[in-house]
């Protein structure tokens, strides 16, 4: 993609309580507006390899607000691809308007096709990818979340030759290929740790078939009841963060990571001395979305 990788800035986060460890943000958010951090890395390859099939129709698979869904509609009008969204919830057809994600991936010409949740489990049987192929004629699939062997070898350049400095490499995980490629990337002497933003021990063996080494841990205890679950208390936090830093966090996945590590870094939880690198995956378009989801029910905003 002509997406410019080379000069993602590494920010230092200045800790408001004594600490002897040291923590810093790559800003991967910074690659592009909606096609960024973690999504750019996953569709890069893949969008090679669509080239290289003669592919000029991509088809994926997402909820409402999907960080993936808006990054390859937004990849799709940049590289002239067809894009088409399968989306997860047949009540969604009548709240496009209302939904920025999706009115975003309308807006840079994707065809969005809603289905029942019931038929969203099915999505990857043979049977339902011929019936989508019957309708939309020859394309492209690529995984919900982006995640497949071509995601993760490019989730590993988000690691290169400036974060060799850095003891500890952290990173949201919600399908796991992100987490998948920085263990690859990672320098021998480097710790991987990740944040799930979902419940579930089944993370763990959906990551291992894409790594190698075992150099990478998932810490589980910072999701927040759930997938696109909230709480006033995560919101206060990603507002006080931003506040002092200047630095956006997103509800769904980074403003989770952010928490946890600082919260273990306040537990003690890493040796003297260790330089955190926390790794920014992006997801601030998803910020409108919640926070008209939070202004519904009464609740605190994202600001
Ligand atoms: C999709 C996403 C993730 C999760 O990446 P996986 O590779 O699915 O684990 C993390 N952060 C942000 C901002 C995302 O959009």
């Amino acid at each position: 993609m002509q997406i410019e990788t080379a000069h993602i800035p590494i920010q230092e986060v200045l800790l408001n309580f004594d600490a002897d460890v040291r923590l810093f943000i790559k800003r991967e958010d910074m690659i592009h507006p909606f096609v960024s951090g973690n999504k750019f890395r996953k569709l890069k390859y893949n969008l090679a390899e669509a080239n290289k099939q003669n592919q000029r129709t991509l088809l994926t698979f997402g909820g409402a607000f999907s960080n993936h869904i808006a990054a390859v509609a937004a990849a799709g009008k940049i590289h002239k691809f067809q894009t088409i969204g399968i989306i997860r919830g047949e009540e969604l057809i009548s709240k496009v308007e209302t939904n920025p994600t999706l009115q975003f991936a309308v807006d840079n010409g994707m065809q969005l096709k809603f289905i029942t949740r019931e038929n969203y489990r099915k999505k990857t049987s043979k049977e339902f990818l011929g019936q989508l192929t019957a309708e939309f004629g020859r394309f492209y699939t690529i995984p919900e979340g982006g995640t497949n062997s071509l995601a993760v070898k490019g989730c590993a350049e988000i690691i290169t030759e400036t974060e060799k400095d850095f003891d500890t490499i952290c990173c949201a995980v919600g399908t796991g290929g992100t987490i998948a490629g920085i263990s690859k990337g990672a320098y021998a002497h480097q710790k991987v740790i990740g944040f799930p933003a979902l419940k579930g021990d089944f993370l763990q063996e959906e990551i291992k078939p894409y790594v190698s080494t075992d150099n990478w841990t998932l810490i589980n205890a910072y999701h927040f009841g759930g997938y696109g679950k909230v709480t006033d208390e995560l919101i206060q936090f990603i507002n006080t963060f931003k506040n002092q830093t200047e630095i956006p966090l997103d509800p769904i996945y980074t403003g989770k990571m952010l928490y946890g590590i600082i919260d273990l870094i306040k537990k003690g939880h890493f040796a003297k001395q260790n330089r955190i690198l926390a790794i920014h995956t992006g997801g601030l378009q998803g910020i409108e979305g919640m926070n008209r989801k939070l202004q519904r029910k009464g609740q605190k905003t994202i600001l």
